[in-house]
């Protein structure tokens, strides 16, 4: 049966679950408060990662956030809030960050990256798409003996779980990699792995829906929601109100602020991250993470992507201009002769991820509202995990047979 939807949101979750949605026959509106061209959807590093199967609350973040908390250049920084909200994140994450959870959630996390890949894939396939999309796999690049040690060990971890996973000397990543330059010890090498130009996928994504009978309201916050009898009768808007059959509440670091109307708790806290483009020739031909300094590089339609840092300070846009000169010396430092301009760092972007305290996302119905399907909380893959996202969303509210065990996202899950 068709259903009329909202979804409070147009990034590549509110945008992947509108397209499956439609596929299926509902009537879908899409909202957003902004002008759907910025933040994280469109800044990201865009990698589709079955590479990411540790979680980012891992034994050892703890020590090195404490550690990092006093350097303004460093790639993972806290800030310390007296704040209710962040607190209980912070002391869930503590929680999630044991050896026992992080194993437990290798294979929940693997799943829903492969799933994802391959509706990626479909989608690259169908005529209506014209997106950039490649395998060429990521290179976790090290300088130091200890970190490649780590990168190797958990790529072993990866070969237990079916990767494709190498161990390369520096002459091997030469071999890959001839022209970049690279100045490394080695890396471990994940064929698994894809990448994207995330702008050209959000337009070609958005265009699509547009002319196949989608709703879009840009520029409009949802500041209410009605509820009466466990189900929400009404979104309310700044111009407009609403009475959906179904909400899906897609609206990344944001969610926790819109599902608080309802009395519902999403602990999320937003993880800032910048991205600065070089579009010139780098010969980077393959997507690397520069291990150390923990920044992504991604060679995407016509450019390179330098994106990095995580920042949990609560949310806020501005820009830190000692985090992006740290981005443009880590470059520097791993590809030989590979400057960043002033210019192209001054037009640095950044955008906010919406960090679950135990590195799963959100996906799924909380008991306290019937009619809501909350799909948040990925984190560092978001972008990867938009089209699986979305197809479980379209299972859900379609009442079909769901793809993949759903346990694992709860949005009610206790941690
Ligand atoms: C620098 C960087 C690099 C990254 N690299 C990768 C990567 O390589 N691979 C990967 O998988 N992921 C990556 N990520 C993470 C990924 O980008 C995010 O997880 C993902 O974009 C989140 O998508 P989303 O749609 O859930 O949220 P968002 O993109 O944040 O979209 C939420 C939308 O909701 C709207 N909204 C919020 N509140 C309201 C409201 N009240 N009313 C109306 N609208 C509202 C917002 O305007 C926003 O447009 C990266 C992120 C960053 C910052």
């Amino acid at each position: 049966m068709s259903k009329n939807i909202v979804i409070i949101g147009g990034g590549i979750t509110g945008l992947c679950s509108a397209y499956y949605l439609q596929k299926e026959g509902h009537q879908v509106t899409v909202l957003d408060q902004s002008d759907m061209e910025s933040g994280a959807s469109h800044v990201n590093a865009g990698y589709i990662t079955p590479s990411h199967f540790i979680s980012l609350a891992a034994p050892g973040m703890i020590t090195k956030g404490i550690k990092w908390m006093f350097n303004s250049a460093s790639p993972f920084y806290v800030k310390p809030r007296l704040d209710m909200d962040f607190i209980n994140w912070t002391l869930a994450f503590k929680k999630s960050a044991t050896k026992a959870k992080v194993e437990k959630s290798i294979s929940a996390i693997k799943n829903i990256n492969l799933f994802s890949r391959e509706l990626y894939e479909d989608l690259k396939q169908s005529a209506d798409f014209n997106f950039h999309y490649e395998r060429k796999g990521l290179l976790m690049c090290y300088k130091s003996d200890q970190v490649g040690e780590e990168e190797w060990h958990v790529g072993q971890r990866g070969i237990q779980e079916g990767l494709g996973v190498k161990n390369l000397s520096a002459k091997e990543v030469q071999e890959l990699e001839p022209h970049a330059n690279l100045n490394v010890k080695g890396a471990v090498y994940y064929d698994c792995d894809a990448h994207m130009t995330p702008n050209y996928f959000m337009k070609d994504m958005l265009a699509y829906l547009k002319a196949n009978g989608v709703v879009f309201h840009k520029n409009e916050t949802v500041i209410d929601l009605a509820f009466s009898n466990n189900k929400i009768t009404e979104v309310i808007t700044d111009q407009r109100m609403l009475q959906p059959d179904q909400v899906i509440l897609a609206a990344g670091s944001w969610s926790p602020l819109v599902s608080k109307k309802l009395g519902i708790k999403i602990p999320i806290q937003a993880g800032k991250g910048y991205r600065v483009n070089v579009n010139r020739e780098t010969n980077i031909t393959i997507p690397a993470i520069l291990c150390e300094a923990k920044v992504a590089v991604t060679p995407m339609d016509g450019f390179t992507r330098f994106a990095g840092t995580m920042e949990i300070a609560g949310i806020n846009n501005a820009i830190n201009p000692k985090r992006v000169d740290a981005i443009a010396t880590a470059a520097k430092n791993y590809y030989n002769g590979l400057e960043i301009t002033s210019e192209e760092k001054e037009l640095a972007q950044c955008g906010l991820r919406p960090c679950s305290p135990d590195g799963l996302p959100y996906i799924g119905k909380s008991s306290k509202c019937e009619n809501l399907i909350i799909a948040t909380g990925h984190a560092m893959m978001g972008w990867s995990l938009g089209p699986a996202t979305g197809k479980l969303v379209s299972e859900m509210v379609s009442d079909k047979k769901v793809s993949l065990d759903m346990s694992y996202y709860h949005p009610d899950r206790k941690f």
